[in-house]
């Protein structure tokens, strides 16, 4: 069974995650009234992606006779000053879920919990992945620069991504 701090934890990080698809969404938003469809499309799916990772802790404190208590989510941001700005917020943001999810790791093993290190064991390397994503589209948007011709290339293959990943 899963200790009350540890499932307070993973509680608080389920609303993390949440926060994460409702931040993404808001970028999806910017991008859709700014005519960039496709980086859109690759936010929305973002978004979804967060909000399954989610619903995972919320499956799992259940799984381990917790329960889930949903909590408030903070307004996200509405606007942001260019591609790259919302880019480098959401490689910011992931980097910050990173560290959440280290810290839930480091407290299920000094419980000695190990369901829940097996358990986080994938968001683990999920934010490998997510990191090394969302830094390479920052280092490719920092490259567009101001060429616009470029930034509508970059937002055609962004809109594949249903195709790709
Ligand atoms: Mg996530």
């Amino acid at each position: 069974m899963l200790s009350k701090s540890l499932g307070a934890a993973m509680n608080e990080h389920l609303t993390k995650e949440l926060y994460a698809a409702h931040l993404y969404l808001a970028m999806s938003a910017y991008f859709d009234a700014n005519n960039l469809p496709g980086c859109a499309a690759w936010m929305r799916a973002q978004a979804d992606e967060e909000r399954t990772h989610g619903m995972k802790f919320y499956v799992y404190v259940y799984d381990r006779g917790g329960s889930v208590e949903l909590m408030g989510l903070d307004k996200p941001p509405s606007d942001f000053r260019s591609a790259l700005d919302a880019f480098q917020q959401a490689y910011e943001h992931e980097r910050h879920v990173s560290e959440a999810i280290n810290d839930l790791y480091a407290q299920a093993l000094k419980e000695g919990d190990y369901a829940s290190q097996v358990f986080l064991q994938w968001f683990i390397q999920e934010q490998v992945e997510e990191e090394k994503t969302s830094g390479t589209l920052v280092e490719t948007l920092k490259m567009v620069g101001d060429s616009t011709a470029s930034l509508l290339l970059f937002d055609r293959e962004l809109g594949n991504r249903g195709a790709g990943s």
